[in-house]
């Protein structure tokens, strides 16, 4: 009997040539969303202990920032506020001269073409460091939602192109898509985080944002042993 293979599917790997012609998957700067940490009220960077080698950076030094990722071919940014005008609702993300407002425009005031996709959510602004408003000890949802609609539209008429929303509160994306096009922001796209895991691995983020939380945010985020709870019930 003859056993040798016609089949030899490792002459499709033969050589790097061979390897590159049929690779599937390819790592390039344009899937690559750059995140920046922009503390208002400072004039000095402050590096975060947590990520080696990443700063908080003044807001007055935002728009250089964003010309020098733009020349190292960086086409999106997601910029993280880092507030000093926190409040129980994070009402400085709705104002349009919050924060929030002021790092999209300046971002693309600076360079037009820089994709800007902000953070939705409330823990860089409240003063409990939740992720809404908070109601007899819990973030109250649908008062978040309503909320985190403002913050979009906000987000939006300031000149964001994406909106990414954090808050992993139940019907935001609907709820948001609706406002945003209410608002006439039809082109304004929807990058959600659409599994976020109540876990320690979020501590070095909580402290390059300065996050005021004290407990934990098990009860709206997914737990971490048991993705289930995310999407079995209704
Ligand atoms: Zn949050």
């Amino acid at each position: 009997m003859n056993i040798t293979p016609l089949r030899r599917l490792r002459r499709l790997r033969s050589s790097e040539v061979m390897r590159d012609l049929l690779r599937e998957s390819h790592l390039l700067l344009n899937d690559l969303i750059h995140p920046i940490f922009i503390e208002e009220q400072i004039d000095q960077v402050v590096p975060i202990s947590t990520l080696p080698g990443i700063n908080r950076i003044p807001e007055g030094c935002l728009a250089d920032e964003v010309k020098q990722l733009y020349a190292l071919g960086i086409r999106y940014v997601m910029p993280f506020g880092i507030s000093h005008t926190k409040d129980a609702q994070g009402s400085d993300t709705w104002n349009d001269n919050g924060l929030l407002a002021r790092m999209v425009k300046t971002i693309k005031s600076a360079v037009p073409e820089m994709m800007v996709i902000p953070d939705i959510c409330f823990c860089e602004y409240t003063d409990h460091g939740h992720c809404g408003v908070m109601q007899n000890n819990k973030v109250c949802n649908d008062i978040t939602v309503e909320n985190l609609v403002k913050q979009s539209v906000t987000a939006a008429k300031a000149g964001a192109d994406m909106l990414a929303p954090s808050a992993m509160m139940d019907g935001q994306v609907k709820a948001i898509r609706l406002g945003l096009d209410a608002a006439g922001f039809q082109d304004v796209a929807i990058l959600a985080h659409s599994a976020k895991f109540a876990s320690s691995f979020y501590g070095p983020f909580r402290a390059a944002v300065d996050s005021e939380l004290s407990g934990d945010r098990k009860g709206y985020q997914l737990v971490f042993w048991s993705s289930t709870t995310g999407h079995l019930t209704l």
